[in-house]
């Protein structure tokens, strides 16, 4: 199976734009679990554009959207 990096990047919600793992979710994913956070799509996008990524700020944020 081929990387679908040029279909995933169209979706993207990261403001992050220059990344290098933007449309690669694998290493997205791993990249920010590593460092016990969570990838830019699991924000609003309020939440997202404060680069905050981590699960606490998650958990602040969905029970944000939650009310
Ligand atoms: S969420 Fe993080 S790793 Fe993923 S594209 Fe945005 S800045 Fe890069």
């Amino acid at each position: 199976m081929e990387c679908a990096r040029e279909e995933n990047s169209k979706d993207c919600p990261c403001t992050w734009t220059s990344c290098s793992r933007r449309g690669v979710c694998c290493l997205c994913l791993k990249h920010h679990l590593a460092k016990g956070e969570l990838p830019g799509c699991c924000f609003s996008a309020e939440a997202e554009k404060t680069y905050d990524r981590s699960i606490d700020n998650f958990i602040r944020d969905y029970q944000q959207r939650s009310k």
